[in-house]
């Protein structure tokens, strides 16, 4: 074991501080990653506010993780000292049950070793995020980062580009679909530009008026204000594809109307609570309401190398770690565009 710097949340809603954490030595099979930038997640704010019950403190967030290696076990066959690597929002997973097999890790039988407040697949040994100088990883549970793209831009591929690449690809988002994202933040900025990657139009439906003209810039062909709701009227039965990535409670059924017939939407934003659903917002029009979480190694490697072919990178506002707990409080404004990304060399 060796000692390394980081930046945990003590306890629940307290500012995170700086701390010191042990990581393994490389195993046979692991690499060890230098990090270089960590993505800001708002699931990094909702787990050390434990919104979603369960948080195990002190944590130290961080599921965007992007660096590079320093020194590789034995075994390593898919990097080498020098590369650029990722890691997401898993560390491990138990590698043998229907869904690791199938490739969807994220969906383990025993449940998979997420990169923060969690633990190994010992159930023992718990995990620390990417709030931290470096990581040691399974290589199997490692991304490799194409050159082409900035490294500080990739970051957020690794949790809100996989989980916005991920439903649009298993809803077949296809050149002409009509697409709507809901809530243009972090997964939401990158709803659009993988979507509109893909040759959907797009329209994002969004509360912040501000946002519109960077909508279009992103690649969206169209805005909708969704506070005064004539957007509802306009767009009623219109969109093949909704994308919901907001983080705070709102009435899905209003979104619901927007699609055509047999159109789906999907949640993959996670507010806390349970939400109120008339049937009836499903049953007229045969609509389908699904939600994805992540997605699996296979696929995220799959969306880097689409991003690369694509030049597609998250918008990123890069900070040093000592604004995290400033960085928390705007992103709950939605005042960041689009993505907060921690320069890890201020922690070193
Ligand atoms: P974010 O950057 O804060 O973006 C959320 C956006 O939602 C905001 O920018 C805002 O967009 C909109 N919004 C916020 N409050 C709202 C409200 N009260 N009513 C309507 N819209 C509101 O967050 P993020 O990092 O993209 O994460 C979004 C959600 O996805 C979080 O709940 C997160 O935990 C979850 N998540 C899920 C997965 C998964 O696998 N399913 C993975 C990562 C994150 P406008 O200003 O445009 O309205
Ligand atoms: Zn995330
Ligand atoms: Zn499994």
């Amino acid at each position: 074991m060796h000692t390394i710097k980081a930046w945990a949340a003590p306890a629940t809603s307290k500012p995170l501080a700086p701390m010191t954490i042990e990581r393994r030595e490389p195993r046979p099979n692991d690499v060890v990653i230098d990090i270089q930038f960590c993505g800001v997640c708002h699931s990094d704010i909702h787990q050390a506010r434990d919104e979603w019950s369960g948080a195990i403190f002190p944590m130290v967030p961080g599921h965007e993780i992007v660096g590079r290696v320093t020194r590789v076990g034995v075994e390593v066959t898919k990097f080498k000292v020098g590369d650029r690597a990722g890691v997401g929002c898993m560390v491990d997973s138990c590698r043998v049950c229907p869904p690791c097999v199938d490739g969807l890790e994220q969906f383990c039988e025993k449940g998979n070793a997420p990169t923060y407040n969690g633990t190994e697949m010992d159930r023992k040994t718990l995990t620390y995020g990417g709030y931290s100088t470096e990581v040691v990883v399974d290589e199997r549970f490692v991304l490799r980062i194409p050159n082409g793209l900035d490294l500080a831009g990739a970051a957020p591929l690794l949790c809100a580009g996989i989980t916005t690449y991920s439903p649009l690809r298993q809803w077949g988002c296809k050149a002409g679909d009509r697409v709507g994202v809901v809530g243009l933040g972090g997964l939401g900025h990158m709803a659009v530009k993988l979507a509109a990657s893909m040759g959907a139009k797009v329209t994002v439906l969004s509360t912040s008026e501000s946002k519109e003209a960077d909508a279009h810039r992103l690649g969206a062909t169209d805005f909708a204000l969704t506070k005064g709701g004539s957007a509802f009227q306009r767009l009623a039965g219109k969109l093949d594809l909704i994308i919901d990535s907001v983080s705070a409670p709102h009435d899905y059924n209003a979104y619901l109307g927007l699609l055509r017939p047999r159109g789906a939407m999907v949640l993959v934003g996670a507010p806390p609570g349970a939400a109120s659903l008339r049937p009836f917002s499903l049953i007229m029009g045969g609509r389908r309401l699904a939600g994805s979480l992540i997605g699996g190694i296979g696929e995220t490697q799959e969306m880097l190398d689409h991003c690369a072919k694509h030049g597609v990178v998250s918008d990123v506002e890069v900070i040093p770690i000592q604004k995290i707990n400033e960085a928390y409080e705007r992103v709950l404004k939605s005042d960041v565009r689009y993505r907060f990304v921690i320069d890890i060399a201020s922690l070193k």
